[in-house]
């Protein structure tokens, strides 16, 4: 089984609009041997957009996943800064509509104290956190996440499941930051294939905190399934990425 842990519907604002978006994605995903995709919205990709959007980006991941029961799992996309409607949000996602996690972008770093509402909630739903983290050259946004502040959160949280985005985004030193604390995991995405990046997530973290993940439409399903397979794997440690580690991460969430 394969589970894209990571992906996006697209970027029209409108519903029509970004299901014919979605659909070569899917069509991409399902030609590359892709079971299942997690889709989160970004909420128009803003940095921190207001509750309407958050709301209106939730409800096209919720038609999506009605469109696609047997593909798509839909992921609860909330703003931090507006605490009390995230956690509105994820009454109304996750406990309701059964969502299977929750993605937090860039509106808050993942150490900043108004996430942790979302982690102890997230943690009493037993639902993954999908965070966004990369350590840029140029440097990061004002609220954008490094691994350093992942692990800050993974260590005030250890009962919270946190899968940071964007292995090629960490590299050697963000994987060291997470190392320490069992309860993160790492995707694949961010960036293009590096070879030895994969072989190294696996060194550092066991091969039980290394997902797949897309990062659709901003990567391809060629190149990231490439980063998997061209990597120097055993068929078991293969398997725990491309699908099994999301599968227990998502408990019986999936194609409920
Ligand atoms: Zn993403």
């Amino acid at each position: 089984m394969i589970i894209d842990f990571h992906a996006h519907p697209g970027y029209s604002e409108n519903l029509n609009a970004l299901r014919a978006e979605f659909r070569p994605a899917l069509r991409a995903a399902k030609h590359h041997g892709v079971d299942w995709i997690c889709l989160s919205s970004l909420a128009d990709w803003k940095e921190s957009p207001a509750p309407a959007q958050v709301r209106k980006g939730n409800d096209a991941v919720l038609a999506l996943a009605a469109d696609h029961p047997e593909e798509v799992i839909g992921f609860c996309y909330v703003n931090p800064r507006q605490t009390d409607e995230a956690l509105a949000e994820i009454e109304r996602c996750v406990v309701q509509r059964r969502m299977a996690g929750i993605k937090l972008w860039q509106a808050c770093a993942a150490n900043d104290a108004r996430v942790e509402a979302i982690a102890k909630r997230a943690a009493e739903l037993k639902v993954p956190i999908l965070q966004h983290a990369w350590y840029k050259t140029g440097g990061n946004g004002a609220n954008e996440s490094t691994p350093a502040n992942v692990a800050a959160l993974a260590a005030k949280h250890p009962e919270t499941i946190i899968v940071m985005a964007h292995l090629t985004g960490a590299g050697e030193r963000g994987l060291a930051d997470v190392a320490p604390y069992p309860n993160v995991s790492v995707d694949i995405s961010g960036g293009e294939p590096e070879a030895g990046m994969v072989e190294l997530a696996v060194r550092r973290l066991g091969a039980r905190r290394v997902l797949f993940g897309t990062d659709s439409p901003i990567r391809s399903y060629g190149a990231t399934v490439g980063k998997v397979m061209g990597a120097r794997l055993t068929v078991r440690q293969r398997n725990l990425i491309l699908g099994e580690n999301a599968r227990r991460l998502l408990a019986g969430r999936l194609g409920a």
